[in-house]
């Protein structure tokens, strides 16, 4: 029985069969690394470290990876991540090249980019709606929390009301976006972990991703950490946290992930990560052993 409405589960009623995700680095960078030390946890790959290489041209890295990943998948479709740091930093005529660049590619039938939602502008949105009209388009946005304290604290860089006119907007223009957040972020709690969520739930929020905080050697988080010692979440926790939130989740909400997949070379703490097939076999057991559903909590609410 399915407990969530997962990614899988959308692709194959929207495509007919399993469709991968590539991830692309574009070769852009960060407004946020530019004004300041960028994000706390962010490595020096901005947050891309499973990404093609930028020495190679768009078309080379869907090629590549498409080597890499075809024994995984009958499919020969995929849908191209941009994921490396932010993904509409450029003039749009710049997006609008590297966009099409890769929707020509035979092989792709979407694109998903992720970025941040204080630097996509009008012209940038229109881009993506025009894409969105002949392609699945989806717009990932890195939210994280809803907790402005902690906001500050790991130097996001913009206030909750960015993020949610930005939703407001990308809904507005026919975009699919995605909330990425973070649950065991500095000095966080449950309680916060569940507030991110009824945020999220309040807003035309259409995909999540809930991930795991983890420190990597190379982010500013690494020093942050040595200098805080604020206490690190522990694997039952983040599985309490993850199966709350999706029985707390609106029911049409797609769920992308429920675990991240750290690059265990540049991994400091905590370890548990590093094995997804076990956080997830645990979170799926846990959330049949209480009986969960998503949007269970909500009752007949539908939580917009
Ligand atoms: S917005 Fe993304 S790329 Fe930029 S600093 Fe934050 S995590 Fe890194």
């Amino acid at each position: 029985m399915q407990r969530y409405n997962d990614l899988s589960t959308y692709i194959k009623s929207t495509f007919g069969e399993k469709i991968l995700k590539l991830s692309i680095d574009a070769g852009f960078t960060c407004p946020n690394r530019l004004n300041g030390t960028g994000c706390i946890f962010c490595g020096e790959e901005g947050a891309g470290e499973f990404a093609g290489s930028r020495r190679l041209s768009i078309t080379e890295q869907i090629d590549s990876q498409i080597e890499f990943l075809k024994h995984k998948s009958e499919s020969e479709k995929y849908i191209a991540y941009f994921q490396s740091f932010t993904n509409t930093f450029a003039p749009v005529e710049v997006l609008r090249k590297k966009y099409y660049e890769a929707l020509s590619h035979p092989n792709i039938v979407g694109i998903s980019i992720a970025t941040r939602p204080d630097c996509i502008d009008e012209e940038t949105r229109n881009l993506l709606s025009e894409i969105s009209k002949q392609y699945e388009t989806w717009v990932e946005l890195g939210f994280q929390t809803s907790n402005e304290e902690t906001a500050k604290i790991i130097n996001r860089g913009y206030e909750n009301s960015i993020f949610k006119e930005q939703a407001l907007l990308l809904h507005k223009a026919g975009i699919k976006t995605i909330a990425h957040i973070i649950f065991g972020l500095p000095f966080e709690t449950h309680e916060d972990f569940m507030n991110t969520v009824k945020y999220i739930n309040n807003l035309p929020i259409w995909g999540v991703k809930f991930h795991s905080l983890y420190i990597q050697r190379d982010s500013s988080l690494y020093n942050y950490y040595l200098n805080t010692r604020f206490k690190i979440l522990e694997m039952d926790e983040y599985i309490d946290a993850v199966c709350d939130s999706i029985e707390l989740l609106r029911k049409d909400i797609v769920v992308h992930r429920i675990t991240g997949d750290p690059d265990k070379n540049k991994l400091f703490e905590p370890l548990w990560p590093r094995d997804k097939i076990k956080v997830i076999g645990n979170i799926n057991k846990e959330l049949k052993k209480r009986d969960i559903e998503q949007g269970k909590a909500l009752g007949g609410s539908h939580g917009l």
